[in-house]
């Protein structure tokens, strides 16, 4: 049964027999308090960028920085940080502890494929699953399409998971496609929506990286292919779209967390749904969901020119996060990926922007940095049931703007 969502997020809390380890991992934060804190750090992420991971990258003065630092490199991270006189906290003490008792738990790829599959059985008048693809190791591609009929209706596309140890956003993905079953002809806005517009979820975008999350290291970002003439795997699939690619914004190092790749859409993770949204030619709002921060954003992240639709993608914005914090008062900041995160080239939505869908954004979900990507399984319901409120926004006035 479909109620088996349930069943799926009842949180099997187990320790993983991860032959990654995290003991002993801590989270700092760091807050450069002025401009030359703020360019020693952004040496340390340079001199150490296959050490550290940065959970929130280093970007301007008084705005916090979040890494993780593998045991071996505590001391000469913490003897840096005392030596200029940076302060910082300890905001995870021991990451396995942490990923241990609060994990939004181990749900494998097949369960979550199970679960698409279990609702196209019982709603074959609402929902069909098309395969785009395969990934890199040859699991299948899936996006569910909720169509009440027509042909290439204009389209909302929505994608969770693209990078694989933001667990929130595969969960809140899956509840997502429940809900449009559950609220189809009794939610007003929504069947409205869905009597002249298709929705493509995209529910496990990176389901090699999603797996690897499950079995091996918790903390994976990227795809899993290998990078020839290195020892370091898979390629940021968002930093690796035809638009800004190579610019600064990434990194050409395959062992960041922000390489690249070879080239734009090297990874068949984003081939597969740069080829549908060519192919599709009607898709008139792009989502891309991850976590952590609390953001909504817009585009450009390659570049500080204001898009022509920056105003209107603005406004929206701010209504979408209102109707977020409605619900249990999270609250969201918003605005051009560029001036409210960092330079980031090569992302989805710049891509999908210039092909022309106007509504394109980028959503970076609970939390604010307390837990980080190891948000607890109890966080699960209400973050997707808040950012619902936000992605029916988005929604509904795409329905009554058409362009
Ligand atoms: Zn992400």
């Amino acid at each position: 049964k479909a109620g088996g969502l349930a069943t799926l997020i009842t949180f099997i809390f187990k320790c993983c027999n991860s032959v990654f380890s995290l003991s002993r991992h801590q989270v700092l934060r760091i807050v450069p308090k002025d401009e030359v804190q703020r360019s020693q750090l952004k040496n340390l992420e340079e001199m150490m960028e296959s050490e550290l991971d940065f959970w929130r990258e280093v970007t301007r003065v008084s705005t916090p920085v979040d890494v993780r630092v593998p045991s071996h490199a505590l001391q000469f991270v913490k003897d840096f940080l005392g030596n200029q006189n940076i302060e910082y906290s300890v905001m995870i003490q021991d990451l396995q502890c942490v990923n241990v008792r609060l994990n939004v738990g181990l749900v494998s790829v097949i369960q979550l494929y199970s679960f698409q599959d279990m609702l196209v059985a019982e709603n074959p008048n609402l929902v069909s699953k098309l395969v785009i693809g395969s990934s890199y190791e040859g699991r299948p591609l899936n996006v569910l399409k909720f169509s009440t009929g027509g042909t290439n209706r204009p389209a909302i596309w929505i994608d969770t998971g693209i990078h694989s140890r933001e667990w929130v956003t595969q969960a809140s993905g899956t509840w997502f496609a429940k809900k449009i079953v559950k609220d189809y002809g009794s939610d007003p806005a929504l069947t409205d929506i869905l009597n002249n517009m298709d929705i493509f979820l995209e529910t496990v975008t990176n389901p090699d990286g999603y797996d690897y999350t499950q079995n091996s290291n918790r903390m994976w970002r990227k795809t899993r292919k290998p990078n020839p003439g290195s020892s370091c795997v898979g390629v940021d699939p968002n930093r690796n779209w035809d638009s800004g690619f190579g610019e600064p914004g990434a990194s050409s190092n395959p062992c960041s967390e922000t390489y690249r790749g070879p080239s734009a859409h090297s990874e068949s993770e984003v081939k597969a749904i740069v080829d549908f949204v060519v192919a599709h030619k009607n898709i008139k709002a792009f989502v891309t969901i991850h976590s952590y921060s609390q953001m909504l954003l817009y585009p450009f992240g390659y570049t500080s020119a204001p898009s022509k639709d920056e105003a209107e993608l603005h406004s929206l914005a701010q209504k979408a996060i209102t109707d977020l914090a409605s619900l249990y008062g999270t609250r969201y900041t918003y605005g051009s990926i560029i001036d409210t995160i960092y330079q980031a080239s090569g992302n989805t939505v710049d891509w999908t922007y210039e092909q022309g869908i106007k509504y394109s954004y980028t959503f970076e979900l609970r939390d604010t940095g307390f837990h980080g990507f190891l948000l607890p399984a109890k966080q699960i319901v209400p973050t997707a049931e808040e950012t619902w409120l936000a992605l029916m926004a988005i929604m509904s006035h795409t329905f009554k703007n058409p362009y």
